[in-house]
């Protein structure tokens, strides 16, 4: 195992672990020796992760189920307990993205939305509390620039990241007093699955291009860009920050339009 590493012997639950942001952060944690729980619904994904985890010299276990079922979350803590011995920290980064305004978004893609980013961040916060309590850990939750700014056709999908941004101040205060913190980052367009597998948008490469242009720093940002924010906050360097939601955009939740 790696020696002398920020994350050495610690345990981390990251959920979308198969893919994007989730796996960076699933990989870079185990780069730094850290022993990761792999969480997501595609198991040849899952795997994926873990053998380059592995095959770096780390240690990690894929555990798959749907992240709004109550029971599933329980059980990924309770795999986190039984192979690694406890969790020092959790990293909430399964969510899916849609499109549609007030007019267009029905009940049920506003449940579809809710149920996915917010929801299940409260079912698996709550489920690895007592074992983050026990070991002074933290969580950082994986929300969007969307949380922080309107925009027009995405109503569901920045409620649902303004949500999560309020349960972040909100779980950090709860657990302040139990020594856990609790943040989050809003990222900017990041390259990853996220648009492609939910169709949010009809050109995704015309996407890409045209979000140079919405981001000052003028290009998209890369899931290991985000990951090494992430992996900041679980870290002891960041013991006292609590309750904090990070930008990291490119400059995107500055620019209005003019
Ligand atoms: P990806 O589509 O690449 O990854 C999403 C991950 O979430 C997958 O690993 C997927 O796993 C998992 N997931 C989704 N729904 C469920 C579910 N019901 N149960 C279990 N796992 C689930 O997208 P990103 O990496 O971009 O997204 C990660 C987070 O980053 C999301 O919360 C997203 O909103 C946020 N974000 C992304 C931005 C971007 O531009 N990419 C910008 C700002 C924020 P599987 O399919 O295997 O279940």
């Amino acid at each position: 195992m790696a020696e002398g590493k920020r994350f050495d012997g610690r345990v981390y639950l990251v959920t979308g672990a198969s893919s994007g942001i989730g796996e960076a952060c699933a990989r870079a944690l185990g780069a730094e020796g850290g022993h990761v729980v792999a969480a997501g619904r595609r198991r040849e994904r899952l795997d994926r992760t873990v053998g380059a985890i592995e095959a770096a010299g780390g240690r990690a276990l894929a555990v798959t189920g749907d992240v709004r079922d109550e029971a599933v979350c329980r059980t990924w803590v309770e795999q986190a307990i039984s192979t690694f011995g406890g969790l020092d920290g959790l990293v909430n980064a399964a969510g899916v993205i849609g499109s549609g305004g007030l007019l267009e978004t029905g009940p049920e893609e506003w449940d579809r939305m809710m149920d996915s980013n917010l929801r299940s961040m409260h079912l698996l916060t709550r489920a690895a509390t007592p074992q983050l309590i026990a070991r002074r850990g933290s969580v950082v939750n994986i929300s969007s620039v969307a949380g922080l700014r309107p925009y027009a056709g995405l109503l569901a999908y920045c409620v649902s990241k303004a949500g999560v941004d309020m349960f972040t101040r909100c779980a950090a205060l709860d657990l302040a007093p139990r020594g856990v913190r609790v943040n989050a980052v809003n990222p900017g367009v990041v390259v990853t699955e996220l648009h492609t597998v939910s169709h949010a948008v009809p050109d995704y490469p015309a996407f890409l291009e045209r979000s140079k242009g919405t981001h000052p720093l003028g290009r998209v940002g890369q899931p290991e860009e985000v990951a090494a924010l992430v992996l900041f906050l679980l870290s002891d360097e960041a013991a006292w920050i609590t309750g904090a939601t990070y930008s990291i955009d490119g400059g995107r939740a500055l620019a209005s339009a003019r």
